[in-house]
């Protein structure tokens, strides 16, 4: 090393005699330049970056007076930012910044506020005023986690630092009407390729999908894979390795954990009202004020109101034939219009209407009449649209190939070879 230096001295020094009555030297003074970092779409080392959050008594016209903004410059920026941000949703606790100038006054130029941790707003005032929103470049990573069970799926995640959220889309949106996750067995396993999702590459936002899953229960193989069914409605839905919905066409009960207070009865007599016959078109599921109700299949919203003895009720139609409606609800979550799914939370139980206790009437509408759902023969699945099964068989061809080359790790197997190597030594 020394050497070569004294070489390139040498050679340096050769030249420099050499040319030095004809040319001065010029010296060349290398700065390094701090590395540009981009956030918001701004180069942040062309400005004064000033971070905090909105706190109690701030406004956006305290906040730039406290930097050095007057009150009639703030009033044209609120009005002329009005259209895309009304300064008044500020919210207690929200990231802000202030993009200033970078000299020793310090003026501000953009005010950005982050109402979530996707979105911003960024309102620029440095010559002309202007406002928009943008997003955070989102990032989706995919990776695969396997295992066997030796305790519960949620532990067996945990462990290995996966979000809960992934064991909740399993249960809840995958497997809710065909594995029973309260009694999984030891010696189960699963393979599941899913997504995560980065905002800005560095803040890691949860699990975002699962692309394909196969759970190997009392060994039987249970695939799902994602599909979208509507690009138009971005409607994605979970079938098996035959193009199979994993679904029932509707669910048993609108409430878990719920008990039948009151069966569809035609020849119903009440004695409040002198054994006078009062049919009950509609099954009673009696569980406390607040608890979710949810819509027993897919379907389209038809009617989301509050009327007379049916207080809070929501009605959905199905399909052709089939239609459902859950009545006395404390709350409706859902508006006409809206595409739900099975298990999608519609509203609360609640005692509104004509009711003596907390539950919620289920009543079950075929062809426009009422019938009782437990005496229907409902088909135990829904299939994938014929037009749909040749696409969505040549589409999970690759996933299935790739989900079935997982190599399945086992957390136990592989701590007794660790153990049986440290006894070794
Ligand atoms: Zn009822």
């Amino acid at each position: 090393m020394g050497s070569k230096y004294l070489v390139v001295l040498l050679a340096l020094l050769s030249i420099i005699a050499c040319k030095e009555k004809e040319q001065p030297v010029e010296e060349v003074v290398v700065v390094e330049k701090p590395a540009d970092i981009y956030e918001f779409g701004f180069n942040l080392s062309d400005f004064v970056v000033k971070r905090d959050t909105v706190r109690s008594g701030d406004s956006f016209g305290v906040i730039l007076e406290r930097n050095k903004i007057g009150y009639p410059r703030i009033f044209s920026i609120a009005e002329k930012a009005r259209d895309t941000f009304d300064i008044r949703r500020l919210q207690i606790g929200k990231p802000y910044t202030l993009l200033c100038s970078k000299d020793t006054l310090e003026i501000p130029k953009h005010f950005i506020y982050q109402p979530n941790q996707e979105e911003f707003v960024v309102i620029s005032f440095q010559d002309s005023i202007h406002a928009y929103t943008s997003r955070k470049p989102i990032k989706y990573v995919e990776k695969s986690v396997t295992g066997v069970l030796n305790s519960s799926i949620s532990q067996e995640l945990d462990k290995k630092g996966i979000s809960p959220i992934l064991t909740n889309m399993l249960a809840e949106q995958i497997y809710a009407w065909t594995i029973d996750f309260t009694r999984l067995q030891k010696g189960d396993s699963y393979k599941v390729i899913y997504t995560d999702k980065y905002i800005d590459d560095t803040i890691y936002a949860g699990v975002h999908k699962v692309k394909a899953v196969v759970f190997n229960h009392k060994n039987t193989p249970y695939y799902a894979f994602r599909y979208r069914t509507d690009s138009i409605k971005n409607i994605h839905e979970y079938y098996n390795e035959a193009a199979k919905d994993l679904r029932r066409a509707f669910l048993k009960a609108p409430v878990q954990f719920s008990r039948i207070s009151s069966k569809y009865n035609l020849n119903r007599r009440i004695a409040y009202y002198g054994f006078a016959l009062r049919p009950h078109k509609g099954t009673d599921f009696a569980a406390p004020i607040g608890t979710p109700i949810l819509a027993t299949a897919n379907g389209t919203v038809t009617e989301s109101q509050y009327k007379g003895g049916n207080g809070n009720y929501v009605k959905i139609r199905h399909n052709s034939t089939y239609e459902t409606q859950y009545l006395h609800m404390q709350k409706r979550k859902v508006r006409v219009g809206q595409h739900v799914k099975q298990g999608d939370v519609i509203g609360w139980i609640g005692m509104t209407g004509n009711t003596g206790g907390p539950h919620v009437c289920y009543r079950f509408w075929k062809n426009g009449k009422q019938v009782d759902p437990f005496k229907e023969k409902l088909s135990q699945s829904e299939p994938i649209a014929e037009s749909l099964k040749g696409d969505y068989l040549n589409f999970i061809r690759p996933i299935k190939l790739k989900l079935d080359a997982l190599p399945i790790f086992d957390d136990s197997k592989e701590k007794e070879v660790k153990t049986t190597v440290t006894q070794k030594e």
